[in-house]
Order: C-alpha cells, then sequence, then structure tokens
C-alpha cells in the first residue's frame, strides 16, 4: 500500500530533495528533531524493515552509502550523526515505507527514550 512517501517520489506533493539517483530519494523531515533532519528513501516500496529481501541487500547498502555521502556534503561527518530506522509500533515507524533517518547538529543521547 501506498504511502505519503511513494507521492513524494512520484513528485505528486512537494519536498525539500537534497539527493536523487535511480534508486532513492533523500528529502528533509517536515518535523525536524534536530537541525539537520533528513530521510532516505528507497524509491521500491517496502512497507517495513521485516519485508527486506535478500535482493534488496544491495539497495539498503546503497542507502547507506548515500547517507554517508550527504553528511560528508553537509559538512556534519566531523562531529557525528545517527541513522535510524524505525521499525513497526514499538519501533516507532509512522510511515510504513522504510527510510532511514539522518540527524545532525546536536548530541543525541543513549541509550533512546
Ligand atoms: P517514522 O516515524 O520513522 O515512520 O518517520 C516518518 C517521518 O516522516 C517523520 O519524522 C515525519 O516527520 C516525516 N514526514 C511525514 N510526512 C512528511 C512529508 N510530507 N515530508 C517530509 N517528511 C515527512
Amino acid at each position: 500500500m501506498s504511502t505519503i512517501f511513494s507521492k513524494i517520489i512520484n513528485k505528486e506533493i512537494p519536498s525539500d530533495i537534497v539527493f536523487e539517483d535511480t534508486n532513492c530519494i533523500a528529502f528533509k523531515d517536515i518535523n525536524p528533531i534536530s537541525s539537520t533532519h533528513i530521510l532516505i528513501v528507497p524509491k521500491k516500496e517496502i512497507p517495513t524493515i521485516n519485508d527486506i529481501e535478500k535482493s534488496d541487500r544491495e539497495l539498503m547498502g546503497h542507502l547507506l552509502y548515500i547517507a554517508k555521502k550527504i553528511a560528508k556534503k553537509l559538512q556534519i561527518d566531523k562531529n557525528g550523526y545517527r541513522l535510524i530506522f524505525n521499525c513497526n509500533n514499538d519501533g516507532g515507524q509512522t510511515v510504513y515505507h522504510i527510510h532511514m533517518h539522518l540527524v545532525a547538529g546536536r548530541k543525541f543521547s543513549w541509550p533512546p527514550g
């Protein structure tokens, strides 16, 4: 079932895109938790991390590679950042199209609340 992220991927609704290629798109989170909060989203509709298939391994690695590239471009790589996938209810997932949060700009606590 398609989500709002499919509409962003298809440019049916606007978003603040920071990166795009044939496999993924990265855009600013509409409700940021820190000064840098970007979502890196595969164009393939995968609802949750539970739905990743063996054939998705390269795609998932690609998301990490793009996260690293964006972090360097935004010059947050030295101070650091956090990459997060929320999965299902206990993980705090609200949009059921997998996405990696890239957050930076302050010190995040550990463990998360
Ligand atoms: P999650 O809770 O991990 O599923 O994350 C979903 C994220 O999508 C939240 O941080 C929302 O603020 C963000 N979000 C929802 N709708 C939009 C949108 N139209 N543009 C950008 N970010 C969005």
